[in-house]
């Protein structure tokens, strides 16, 4: 397993911040976390002590979509060590997340590293990580 996985996200723009939300939620008992980048979420399992299988990330990446409610417009294929999320119903996803949307104003940052969370106790957890002696 490389120490960051690429979760790539087709055919919707704005799914990358609440899905690594998600993801950071489930992440964080393993010692890593979910960034949202351009039409992507990384996973950086650099720091993580129990390197989750590629088939777990599949899984972790499902029941996310599942939590967000548009498990139902989105397929999930996995290829090796490669996730891809195709968004068959844009419209539907979109209504779905409409309320994260509107939270994304109260994003909180990262100065060291630009990982962004909704959650502020999630970003005090994780700047504790740049400190970690990485
Ligand atoms: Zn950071």
């Amino acid at each position: 397993m490389k120490d960051v996985v690429y979760v790539t996200i087709e055919g919707f723009k704005g799914l990358e911040v609440p899905l690594a939300g998600k993801l950071t939620e489930r992440l964080v008992e393993l010692g890593a976390i979910a960034v949202a980048r351009e039409g992507s979420v990384a996973l950086d399992l650099s720091v993580s002590w129990a390197k989750p299988s590629p088939t777990a990330l599949f899984e972790m990446v499902r029941n996310a979509l599942q939590e967000l409610g548009v498990s139902d417009h989105c397929r999930v294929e996995i290829e090796g060590e490669v996730l891809r999320i195709f968004v068959t119903d844009p419209q539907s996803v979109k209504l779905a997340i409409g309320d994260v949307g509107v939270q994304n104003s109260r994003l909180h940052v990262c100065p060291h590293c630009g990982y962004a969370t909704l959650y502020e106790e999630l970003l005090k957890e994780h700047v504790k990580l740049h400190y970690i002696g990485v």
